[in-house]
């Protein structure tokens, strides 16, 4: 048996799926020994490597997560979140590192991931790339240099087919930005502007989201006084950068304590 982490691969025919696959494929530090699917995808039952329109490399698609986390050490998972808490259960079964990329969880969801955290290490954050976590610390930074006369808005684009809103990574900006200014994102959060909203109340964190075209993500955090305006941004151009900051996580994971953990842990930020 390899010294390499096994690595099983949730959503495996997704966007994301897709690039994990290939970018855990070509590591010579964790070796893929699942691709996981849902019931009734059309890839069940085929090489990976194939189904993905290349050469095959030994891994089927399978409908049944037990076994293709069972000889994992680490899942790489960014699905959904009905299907992430399915996965976190039996990813403490296994007692492997389970690293959740997938957004749009509820505080109800992410509560319901802690029985899982007891048994087995959880690295979960809403974007996994080294810019990204490096903007909540500048985020946070500003945010606790200016006073409220400084408005705080966070514009986020992403291609046609993402299904939530505001965007994972939005929330983490917007986390930075209230703890920044020692206050609770959810007492200042405007996410739904429409009609007749009134004047913007003094302190909010406003939210906006653009959908359109193949926008793999970006992302703004304005800060705009009278007179002037500050733009922090990040640009994400190569679904590479999320897939990498994932494998890093997967790594990083083995042989630490249970609990849940997030990318400034792994990127020691
Ligand atoms: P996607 O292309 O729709 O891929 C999701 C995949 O998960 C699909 O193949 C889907 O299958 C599959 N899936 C859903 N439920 C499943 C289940 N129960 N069992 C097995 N597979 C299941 O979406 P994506 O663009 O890759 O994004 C996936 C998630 O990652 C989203 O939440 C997105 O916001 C997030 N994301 C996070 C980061 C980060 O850095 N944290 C970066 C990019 C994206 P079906 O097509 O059959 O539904």
């Amino acid at each position: 048996m390899s010294d390499q982490p096994g690595v099983a691969v949730t959503g495996a025919s997704g966007r994301m799926g897709q690039m994990l696959v290939s970018q855990v494929g070509a590591s010579d530090r964790l070796r893929l020994v699942g691709a996981i699917e849902r019931p009734g995808h059309d890839w069940i039952g085929q090489d990976i490597g194939e189904a993905m329109g290349g050469a095959p490399i030994g891994v089927i698609v399978t409908d049944d997560p037990l076994q293709a986390i069972a000889p994992a050490q680490a899942i790489i998972d960014f699905t959904a979140p009905a299907a992430t808490l399915e996965f976190a259960a039996l990813a403490a079964q296994a007692r492997a590192v389970h690293v959740i990329g997938t957004t749009g969880m509820s505080e109800d969801e992410i509560a319901a991931l802690e029985p899982a955290a007891r048994h087995a290490v959880i690295i979960r954050a809403g974007n996994m790339s080294l810019g990204v976590n490096l903007l909540t610390q500048l985020t946070q930074r500003v945010a606790a240099a200016l006073d409220e006369d400084y408005d705080i808005e966070i514009i986020e684009a992403h291609h046609n087919q993402k299904v939530d809103a505001p965007s994972g990574t939005a929330l983490m900006l917007g986390e930075a930005a209230a703890k920044g200014r020692g206050v609770a994102l959810g007492d200042v959060a405007d996410r739904a502007r429409d009609g007749i909203t009134g004047a913007r109340r003094k302190g909010d964190i406003g939210f906006t989201a653009i959908r359109g075209g193949d926008i793999i993500g970006e992302h703004d955090v304005m800060f705009a006084a009278a007179g002037e305006r500050i733009i922090l941004r990040h640009v994400a151009s190569d679904r590479t950068v999320f897939a990498r900051g994932a494998l890093k996580a997967a790594l990083w994971g083995q042989g630490r304590a249970p609990g849940q953990y997030d990318m400034l842990d792994v990127l020691g930020l």
